[in-house]
């Protein structure tokens, strides 16, 4: 018998995970690496410690289950999406920190882009809105403040990647500067139509093609391991962007099923096939995955703050003392009394696009309690996500069968009860729940035959538990009706900064 070996490299930790071929995890190991803020707003990596904090847990993660490189089919690789490095092609050392998703140093770079109208050719051509979130205007940073970056990379002596890149660079040694279509899709320079880097977007945003990685499909051996570690000798099967690898990892592999993953933030990705759908609802179109020579596309909506509230509800206001105890406390009210909470702590995302809007508790009265907020907050997470449901379902011309669920607040029942109640369909938990390493795994075990065809893969995913609406649709409806007045009131809460 042997095990797949998924690295998932997200945004505040690097982990390694061996699964058994039914999908269940066998071993897992996790390293936070840093956090570098060295200004308001700006995010940063070492892409260094990044890499050796995975070396790291990859080692451990094998000695945990007590497996070697023989033991090992094939190794698939998840990452935190967008975050850009640029490095040296000879020394392999990079030029500077990477620069993190969440960075908005950028933002005044994508405001000069919409003035000069060039909006709608990114929309178009990329799927995605002009924002600094994506990694084009970040490659362009790099250029033109690293000294000497823009000449070395004219000269060919740079490199730039994703995550996902910078990880198969240093597997193998250096031999390959590869990317998958889903990562590819989130730079602002890739053609998700044409399937290549686009010649017009490279000069809107000043990147030479040079420093380009190689774009691969999102499943298929590309190499072996060549690092002198516990993995030497070992073929890597598949790169993809973690919110796509959820939605393979969740087995939304059919148009018009669709993953949710209540994290920090929320990630919808609905598949729409084929098709590459262009979002009249503000949401973007992105890859998918690439597999068999077919790309398919999803439609994908994000809410910056979901399990996030539930945080602040615990640091800030001290009304729960852990984040699971949320539950207990909301179930003590049957209702939030007439509460609703926007948590738009940080603006809103799609479908809203407000960075000016700002968290509201709307509605207290003087028998408002702790648990009428609690309970407040889980509906305002549900409530978001369900817009971003109502948006996909006009963009997709479809109705939601079955919304699946993952990460850490998908723990909690009533929240998923309350989302199946507002949506007005049911919300499936499956057994495992680390959805992104799996779908990583999957797709490594498609590309060298551990796995044998999709039809293979879906026999092992498996509910846990379906909560099933059992609120009057009428009565949903006019929640989310005043909701909607609830977020209105939200928007635009802070003055736009005059320069
Ligand atoms: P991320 O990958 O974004 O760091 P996780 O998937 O680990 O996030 O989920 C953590 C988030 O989920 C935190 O914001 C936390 O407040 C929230 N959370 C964890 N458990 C629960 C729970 N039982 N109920 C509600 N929220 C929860």
């Amino acid at each position: 018998m042997k095990y797949i070996v998924s690295l998932d490299q997200g945004t505040t930790s690097s982990r390694a995970i061996v699964f058994d071929q039914g999908g269940s995890i066998v071993s897992v190991a996790q390293k936070e690496f840093e956090q570098i803020f060295p200004k308001p707003g700006w995010v940063e990596h070492n892409a260094n410690e990044i890499w050796s904090s995975q070396a790291g847990v990859i080692a451990e993660a094998l000695a945990g289950a007590n497996l070697h490189a023989k033991d090992i089919d094939c190794v698939g690789i998840t990452n935190q999406r967008e975050t850009t490095v640029v490095w040296d092609r000879k020394t392999g050392e990079p030029i500077c920190n990477a620069i993190v998703w969440q960075d908005r140093r950028t933002a005044s770079h994508c405001e000069k882009l919409k003035a000069a109208g060039l909006e709608d050719t990114f929309l178009k051509k990329t799927g995605l809105v002009l924002d600094a979130y994506f990694s084009g205007t970040k490659i362009t940073w790099i250029l033109d403040n690293i000294p000497d970056a823009r000449q070395r990379a004219q000269r060919g002596e740079l490199a730039f990647g994703t995550i996902d890149a910078w990880l198969v660079y240093k597997l193998t040694a250096g031999k390959l500067h590869i990317t998958d279509h889903s990562n590819a899709s989130r730079t602002l320079l890739f053609n998700i139509h044409t399937n290549d880097w686009d010649d017009e977007l490279l000069k809107a945003l000043n990147v030479p093609r040079s420093i380009l990685p190689d774009v691969r499909p999102s499943s298929q051996v590309y190499a072996d391991i060549a690092d002198g570690s516990a993995l030497n000798g070992v073929p890597i099967g598949s790169l993809i962007g973690d919110q796509q690898a959820a939605t393979m990892g969740q087995v939304c592999t059919e148009p018009g099923l669709a993953k949710n993953t209540y994290g920090t933030g929320c990630f919808l990705l609905m598949n729409t096939g084929t098709q590459a759908i262009q979002s009249k609802n503000k949401l973007l179109t992105t890859i998918a995955w690439n597999r068999d020579d077919q790309t398919t596309y999803a439609l994908e909506g994000s809410v910056f703050v979901g399990g996030a509230a539930v945080q602040w509800l615990r640091d800030g206001l001290k009304i729960i003392p852990s984040a699971p105890d949320i539950e207990n406390l909301a179930a003590t009210v049957p209702d939030t009394g007439g509460v609703y909470f926007v948590p738009a702590l940080t603006g809103l995302g799609a479908p809203d696009w407000d960075p000016y809007a700002r968290g509201a508790i709307l509605g207290i009265t003087r028998g408002t309690t702790a648990a009428h907020i609690a309970r407040a907050a889980l509906e305002g997470i549900a409530f978001q996500v369900a817009d971003l449901v109502s948006a996909m379902e006009s963009d997709s011309g479809s109705k939601l069968k079955e919304l699946r669920v993952d990460g850490g607040a998908a723990a909690n029942n009533l929240l998923l009860q309350l989302q199946a109640d507002i949506l007005q369909t049911p919300v499936v938990r499956p057994t495992v729940l680390e959805t992104t390493a799996l779908g990583a795994a999957y797709l490594a075990g498609l590309a060298t035959g551990y796995y044998k065809s999709i039809d293979d893969v879906r026999t092992h995913w498996q509910a846990d538990r379906t909560f099933e609406p059992n609120m009057p649709a009428n009565q949903a409806q006019a929640l989310r009706a005043r909701w909607r007045q609830a977020v209105e009131r939200a928007k635009g809460w802070e003055p736009k900064d005059p320069n």
